[in-house]
């Protein structure tokens, strides 16, 4: 596969198109560092940054995305609507908030953040409210598990169009891929290195060797062939670069098998039927 997949997108089930790799900016701090690593994917051929309020980034992200001199319209923007403003009235408040932070006229992806109970569904419906009136191209969820898209399916108009949630090789989410396939809806990979913890496994070490590339370019590439969107997290501008470049390679039905076999359903964070924030 040629470098220049590097801005391979994925068709989204309202026909947007979305980059399979993005950038994610969770902990990166407003100011120069989160400025920085945006700017850096950026001139380095991300398209696609995901960020969120409860980061404390967005305006760092929107700095860099407008100062970055690529036209708007190639740049794919998410933001999410955070757990204390969830509700019709403080989604759409929180959502201009974030747009002014962001200092953009549009957000190509707003997610809901968590399911939080008794609240996801009218979140949601502001949402739908939002796509309606063209202020978002897209809309989703995150850490949604079947049961939780269950009930919104009940009452949504939209189906979301993307649901992000902890995703890398020790909790695979072979069943929620399954589902979310099964209603169009596009599976998004937070934590996809689960934030580095298992680079020194054996079966990634051997894989990674044969192609000459790092565990961490093998575990993002294991994301693309199983069709995934994935957003690994840096502000390491070499590290920046590494995880792009998984376009040049392509693993053996063999070795997604060795690397599916690594699941443990093992969470690196919250569990979103067990959560308090
Ligand atoms: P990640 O799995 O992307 O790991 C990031 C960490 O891995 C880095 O801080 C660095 O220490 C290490 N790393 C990155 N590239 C490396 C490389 N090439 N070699 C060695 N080490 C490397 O973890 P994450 O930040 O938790 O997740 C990615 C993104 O997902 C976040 O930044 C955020 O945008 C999103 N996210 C969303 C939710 C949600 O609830 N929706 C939750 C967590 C994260």
């Amino acid at each position: 596969m040629a470098i220049n997949q590097l801005q391979n997108t994925v068709t989204l089930n309202n026909g947007v198109k979305m980059p399979q790799l993005g950038l994610g900016v969770y902990k990166a701090q407003e100011g120069k560092e989160a400025e920085s690593a945006v700017s850096h994917a950026i001139k380095t051929g991300y398209r696609s940054i995901d960020t969120a309020a409860v980061y404390q980034n967005e305006e760092s992200v929107g700095k860099a995305v407008r100062e970055s001199g690529i036209p708007r319209e190639d740049l794919f923007i998410t933001t999410k609507v955070w757990n204390s403003d969830q509700g019709y009235d403080s989604t759409l408040q929180a959502f201009e908030t974030s747009l002014t932070k962001l200092g953009l006229d549009y957000v190509d992806l707003y997610l809901v953040h968590w399911p939080v109970p008794g609240k996801y569904k009218e979140t949601y419906k502001a949402l739908e409210k939002l796509y309606k009136d063209g202020r978002v191209r897209v809309i989703g969820v995150s850490n949604f598990q079947p049961h939780h898209l269950d009930d919104l399916l009940a009452d949504a108009e939209i189906v979301p169009a993307v649901n992000q949630v902890e995703l890398h090789p020790l909790l695979s989410q072979q069943p929620l891929r399954e589902y979310c396939s099964s209603k169009g809806i596009y599976v998004e990979a937070w934590s996809p290195l689960a934030r580095g913890g298992f680079f020194d496994d054996p079966v990634l070490q051997k894989i990674a060797a044969k192609y000459g590339k790092s565990p961490a370019q093998v575990i993002l590439r294991w994301d693309i062939q199983h069709n995934i969107i994935t957003i690994p997290k840096s502000v390491t501008p070499s590290r920046i670069e590494e995880n792009m470049q998984i376009f040049d390679f392509e693993l053996t039905p063999d070795e997604m098998a060795m690397i599916d076999a690594m699941n443990k359903d093992e969470r690196t964070g919250a569990d979103p039927d067990n959560f308090n924030f």
